[in-house]
């Protein structure tokens, strides 16, 4: 384990992510796949065709070989959303043990925005007038103030921890130590730097993958490639696709020049087949 207390990236107004410790990077993947395919990679290059052939044929756990721990401060309505992640290991502060800080999310002004109006759990892009923004901000702070005062209170009156603190809101930051292999990291990832997931955890996705790609930059490069980015077609848009696709065009000197490596486009080729067979 490698210990690094210097990797840390501020989210939102006083979280973060900091990487503590990890294990492995490129080479253990490429270490765990020779054992099932035999020790036949030794450049770079073939390194990172065998972790991009991994990725392409969801072989994930050699993956799994890299591990990292992550310190994450964040509001409690994040880690409603991050605690449903279950293949990660955590470790929260106590509220029962320990005293509540004076710590609360305020979004910036250009977060305060209306209701989306084709998406029901998200945030549209249409902003609320400057008045009525700053009204919003300045009940939120009021309100988080009152609150804390109120927790202050009940500890005064030496009321158990555990049940001063509830009535705190779910814009308080929280604390945890938060362990994943690299392959639960990719499906956080996934699903949580979508533009569908919500601003405040998109966040500490991004922080996440500033902090990892360093040290997995080819599993990261194939994570983007063949999963971020890449999306999923249900059978009628293939058949609908098809109708549409001008195949000739298809010539491998062009596909060249979008990245493709050999057994890529050999792949590439075969599910074309199968969608003109479609
Ligand atoms: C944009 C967005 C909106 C969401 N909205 C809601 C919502 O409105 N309400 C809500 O409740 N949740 C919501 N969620 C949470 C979502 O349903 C998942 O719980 C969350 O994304 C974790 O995904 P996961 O289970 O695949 O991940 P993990 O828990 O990390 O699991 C990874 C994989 O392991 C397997 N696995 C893990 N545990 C089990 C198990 N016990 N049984 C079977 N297989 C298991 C599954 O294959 C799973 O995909 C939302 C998530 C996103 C990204």
């Amino acid at each position: 384990m490698k210990e690094n207390e210097k990797d840390e990236i501020n989210c939102l107004d006083k979280g973060f992510v900091r990487l503590v410790d990890s294990m492995g990077n490129d080479s253990s993947i490429v270490q765990a796949a020779r054992v099932s395919y035999g020790a036949g990679t030794k450049t770079k290059r073939q390194d990172r065709e065998l972790i991009r052939y991994l990725m392409r044929h969801r072989h994930t756990s050699p993956f799994e070989m890299v591990e990292f721990k992550f310190h994450v401060k964040l509001p409690i309505f994040v880690a409603r959303q991050w605690i449903r992640h279950r293949t990660a290991s955590v470790n929260e502060y106590s509220g029962r043990y320990s005293e509540m800080k004076d710590d609360f999310y305020i979004p910036e002004p250009e977060q305060i925005r209306t209701q989306s109006t084709y998406n029901r759990q998200a945030r549209g892009d249409e902003h609320i007038a400057v008045d009525e923004t700053n009204k919003i901000l300045e009940t939120l702070k009021n309100s988080q103030s009152k609150l804390f005062a109120e927790y202050q209170d009940f500890l005064s009156v030496h009321l158990a921890r555990e049940l001063a603190r509830i009535n705190l809101p779910l814009a308080t930051y929280t604390e945890w130590y938060w362990k994943i292999d690299l392959h639960n990291l990719f499906h956080f990832l996934k699903l949580r730097l979508d533009p569908k997931a919500q601003y405040e955890i998109r966040v500490y996705g991004e922080a996440i993958s500033q902090l990892i790609k360093p040290i997995v930059p080819l599993a990261f490069e194939a994570f983007e490639d063949f999963i971020l980015n890449s999306i999923s077609f249900s059978a009628q848009e293939l058949s609908a696709l098809k109708n549409a696709i001008s195949f000739e065009k298809l010539e491998e000197e062009s596909l060249k020049s979008y990245g493709f490596g050999d057994r890529e486009i050999l792949e590439f080729k075969e599910k074309i087949t199968v969608l003109k067979n479609k």
